[in-house]
């Protein structure tokens, strides 16, 4: 060996694979013994059917190590080009205070937990959330509000839905006020047209004209308007509501300090985006939309609504509200598909929101207001006139023409104006704005010095109502304070920091610190979406790169990462199929197959795609009945637009006859939609492209190592093969985002979530094909490891020909009903006394628990799962027998908590020790679960959303357990 190659050598480049996955070597070797094979080639050959193998990795790069990633992520920020973009439309800069970007945004505590369906594990996340849709509904004046959507735009969307769908028989026509930022605009016409809602346009000065003449279902209005008008929406209002119609407005949060809530003004729906509330600009998101709704329509709100119930000792304890009405679930009765969220930014909001509370906030948004004001007496004094005097951060300036010059010298002076139109320009201030950029912003617009003011928040809008009144947003202002109300509410839940969570079909796997740091580099961080593409060079060439090395995976043609969760690429390649249609002449094809074991979120989607869903047949074993197919594709053969298929199927399982499934509908003329939630078990052994698919969707927060963050943010990339690459989504702002041909935007933000693209980009540098590859064949391992070492204590419900499971099995709890009562959710329970968060509970089969285990849970950690599981099996079983109380028992009662597990009396059958300790090495590090088992039941009647009752609620809870 020469010197130089024991050099490279030595610099390990693949070290990052063995860090990423768990097992050794040698215990891969004994783990094959396990599972009866000799190695991870004929284990590979034993599970993925030999006709789809094979796939094209030239395009992968070679490992890289962490060091050597992190380098070339920070050049790449370091070519994106960093101005004080006051640009607004939605997005502002703001400073995210360093407790919160450190101990939330950085913090694994916080972005690797799940979406909190667990709650007793999850009570931190949920007082967060609690704490924002308080928040959410002090500053929009409305009762109800969800726990985060996911960008405005979508939220407006939503908005429109839920009043299309709540307002039957009222037609389809829907207003939109033409002062609404244009991606809101462009994401409603994409959502409108599919299930015939009609979009009309109006000048805000006709709104009430309009609204009177075409009596729509709904009228959309923005507050302040997208270039920083501020007027009196109510009389809109009250339009909207004489022609029988619901008012949506879409609100900054920031002005609602300061302006009349649109909610004291009637307002039906009220939707916008948390970004400003310390979450970076990072290219347009990830951000937490929200929306907020009168009392009337609580129970149809899209996405996740946490509520206030009590634990089985009558403490108050959170969980989510309404659960089984997660939109989704109902399949294609739903409204919405939202699953993944955006829980981590709005928590981030939220405390945003509790570090500052209402004074603090107040005065941001105060001297926010005063530098427009001034800016404003500056381009008078610069012999300017102002479009409007009316405004609350954003002022228009008739700057005729000098415009050009105008943004050229602003430009130069390292400032991002927007241009409305050839004769305008808008400049949005914010609170990272400093007196010396002002004087220079003043100074541009020809004003000798600052001083001078002019126009401002108009007296009748003054905000006269209080918010924010609620203990937790007036106690936690001193740093030492704010930092141990965050750590006190990340203790309380279970995140990836602390034991493996075994989701079935969540790929709860490593989300690497390498991964994560680049997410924060300034580079990354302060680029607003809308800046010059020329200012963004290091993030458009970070994404060319992910969407070729995505292509390479899912051996497609092209890539949008556009789409920010898998809901949303469900969406997109639906419609992409569907402009396909159209474009060949074909336009009445509308008919979607979906197998019965689909994921709700298809079903969903299908139908926000204009498509009729027709449910096909699985057969025994969990796979596609394929002669129901074969029938129903035939059936339907001229008006066959796609079929939806998960593979691995959401059993667990590689179907043989994939290829087969994949034929029948190419031979009707349909299209074949791949939901790619299992990519995990098919990296660099198959792709979607290899068994037939046309369009498929990649879940980034589960393949890819985006992290969870307790219930988002995602990124749900769709891949296409060639024919539909032309009707990929677009944007109407940024031409680099999607063909010409495109169908528009899906979201609000060109790249969907780009601040978060760093993860997946340096988890594929690192691994590099081999790695993946590697990682898949271990995920596979690991679970055929997990249902070997159950099968005698759990039957595995599912398995392919050659007797083995994909990436995740299914152990079924069906027959404890019978024997001991031992219902599924009992398990689920006790794990928590354990320490584990339970595996995915009833779904796709009731009363089952799908266990992923991912290549990154090292054999050790298996093992302790195993054991806990084995363990609950021995509980079971004493039940069945009679040795244990078939109601008093530890599977009944759990999850303990060390209140009752220390208190004076004990009444249980079962010792205290094996209440909490059931094994040995969980006194190692106990993690106590903060509350009993959640009523779900109580709480969906005594519907609880914010927090400003708790103390109120507690009193309540006590009186009704003395009754
Ligand atoms: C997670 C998942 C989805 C939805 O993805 P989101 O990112 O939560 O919208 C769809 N299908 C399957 C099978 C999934 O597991």
């Amino acid at each position: 060996m020469s010197t130089l190659d024991e050099l490279r050598a030595l610099e390990d480049q693949g070290e990052f694979i063995r860090r990423h996955i768990g097992p050794t070597e040698a215990e891969i070797q004994q783990m094959l013994t396990v599972v009866g094979c000799t190695s991870l080639e004929q284990m590979v050959g034993r599970t993925v059917p030999a006709g789809i193998r094979g796939v094209d990795f030239s395009a992968l790069p070679a490992p890289m190590n962490e060091a050597a990633a992190i380098a070339e992520l920070r050049a790449l920020s370091e070519r994106n080009i960093r101005k004080r973009s006051l640009i607004g439309m939605g997005y502002h800069g703001t400073h995210t205070p360093p407790v919160i970007l450190r101990n939330i945004l950085e913090n694994p505590g916080w972005y690797t937990a799940y979406t909190p369906y667990q709650a007793e594990i999850a009570q931190g996340r949920l007082e967060a959330l609690v704490n924002f849709q308080t928040m959410i509904c002090d500053l929009t004046g409305l009762p109800v509000a969800g726990a985060s959507l996911l960008d405005e735009g979508t939220a407006a969307a939503e908005a429109v839905t839920l009043a299309h769908s709540t307002h039957k028989g009222k037609g389809d026509v829907l207003v939109v006020a033409e002062d609404c930022h244009p991606q809101t605009i462009a994401v409603l016409r994409v959502r409108a047209e599919p299930v015939g809602i009609k979009l009309v346009l109006a000048a805000p000065a006709k709104l009430a004209e309009v609204i009177a003449a075409q009596k729509p279902f709904a009228v959309v209005t923005q507050y302040p308007g997208t270039t920083g008008a501020l007027r009196d929406i109510a009389p809109e209002i009250q339009a909207a509501h004489a022609a029988g119609a619901l008012a949506i407005v879409a609100a900054d949060l920031l002005a609602l300090t300061l302006v009349t809530p649109p909610g004291e003004m009637g307002a039906d729906i009220v939707v916008g985006s948390s970004q400003r509330f310390g979450v970076p600009l990072g290219y347009g998101g990830p951000h937490a939309g929200f929306i907020a709704v009168k009392e009337a329509l609580k129970r149809s709100l899209p996405g996740r609504l946490v509520g206030v119930s009590v634990d089985a000792a009558g403490a108050p304890a959170m969980r989510l509200a309404l659960q089984t009405r997660e939109q989704h679930i109902r399949r294609e009765k739903a409204t919405s598909n939202i699953c993944t969220a955006q829980v981590l930014l709005a928590v981030m909001a939220s405390m945003y929101a509790v570090w500052h509370g209402p004074e603090g906030l107040k005065r941001i948004a105060r001297r926010v207001a005063l530098q427009a004001r001034m800016l404003a007496g500056a381009a008078r004094e610069g012999g300017f006139t102002l479009r409007h005097d009316s405004f609350f951060d954003t002022i228009v300036v008739e700057t005729g023409a000098r415009t050009d010059a105008l943004m050229e010298a602003a430009l130069t002076a390292g400032f991002n104006l927007r241009r409305v139109g050839d004769n305008a320009i808008a400049i949005s201030l914010d609170e990272t704005v400093t007196r010396a950029e002002l004087a220079t912003l003043a100074k541009l617009l020809g004003a000798a010095e600052l001083g001078a003011t002019a126009g401002g928040i108009p007296d009748g809008l003054n905000r006269a109502s209080a918010f924010l009144t609620a203990e937790v947003f007036n106690t936690h202002h001193a740093e030492h304070a704010m930092l141990r109300y965050m750590k006190r509410l990340e203790d309380k839940d279970v995140a990836l920091n602390r034991s493996m969570i075994p989701l079935g079909s969540c790929t709860m796997k490593l989300n690497a610190t390498a991964e994560m740091i680049p997410v924060t580099f300034p580079g990354f961080a302060d680029i607003h979406p809308f800046a010059p593409v020329d200012q963004a060079r290091g993030y458009l060439a970070m994404i060319r790169q992910l969407e070729a090395w995505l292509c390479g995976v899912t051996g497609f043609a092209a890539v949008s990462l556009q789409p920010n969760a898998g809901s949303q690429g469900e969406y997109a390649g639906l419609l992409a199929i569907r402009a396909y249609h159209q474009a060949r002449g074909e336009g009445h094809r509308n008919i979607c197959l979906i197998p019965s074991s689909a994921h709700g979120t298809n079903p969903a989607s299908a139908v926000m795609a204009g498509m009729k869903v027709v449910v096909t047949a699985c057969d025994r074993d969990g796979n596609v009945d394929v002669d129901d197919l074969r029938a129903k594709a035939a059936q339907h053969g001229p008006n066959l637009a796609a079929l939806m298929v998960t593979y691995p199927s959401t059993h667990g399982v590689y179907e043989e006859q994939i290829r087969e499934i994949c034929a029948v509908i190419h031979d009707q003329g349909g299209q074949v939609y791949m939901d790619g939630a299992n990519m995990n078990a098919q990296v660099g052994l198959t792709s979607p492209a290899a068994i037939g698919a046309d369009v498929c969707h990649l879940n980034l927060h589960k393949t890819f190592c985006i992290p969870h963050g307790g219930g988002g943010p995602g990124v749900g990339p769709i891949g296409v093969a060639a024919h539909l690459a032309p009707h990929l989504p677009n944007h109407p702002l940024v031409a680099e985002a999607g063909p010409a041909t495109g169908f528009g935007p899906v979201s609000a933000a060109p790249f969907g979530s780009a601040a978060i693209l760093p993860i997946s980009y340096a988890y594929i540098r690192m691994m590099g094909g081999e790695g993946l590859t590697r990682a898949t064949e271990v995920a596979i391992l690991n679970a055929n490891y997990m249902a070997a070492r159950l099968r005698d204590h759990f039957p595995i419900l599912y398995r392919g020909g050659q007797g083995m499971v994909a990436h995740e099995c299914i152990l079924d709890c069906r027959g404890f009903q019978q024997g001991g009562g031992v219902m599924v959710e009992d398990i689920a329970k006790r794990l928590q006394d354990y320490g584990f968060h339970a595996p995915t509970m009833s779904w796709p089969v009731s009363g089952t628990l799908m266990v992923e285990p991912t290549e990154s849970e090292t054999k050790a950690e298996l093992d302790r799962f195993i054991e806990a599981m084995i363990s609950i099996r021995a509980e079971i079983r004493a039940v069945e027998q009679g040795r244990m109380d078939r109601a008093d028992n530890p599977l009944k009662n759990a999850p303990h908590t060390a209140a009752e597990v220390t208190g004076t009396s004990w009444t249980h059958p079962y010792s205290r020790e094996q209440a909490a300790f059931p094994l040995p090495w969980v006194r190692a590090a106990k993690y106590w679960p903060p509350v009993k088992r959640v009523d779900n039941v109580y709480g969906d009647r005594n519907l609880v959303c914010t927090c400003a009752p708790l103390e109120e609620y507690a009193a309540t809870v006590t009186l009704q357990a003395a009754e």
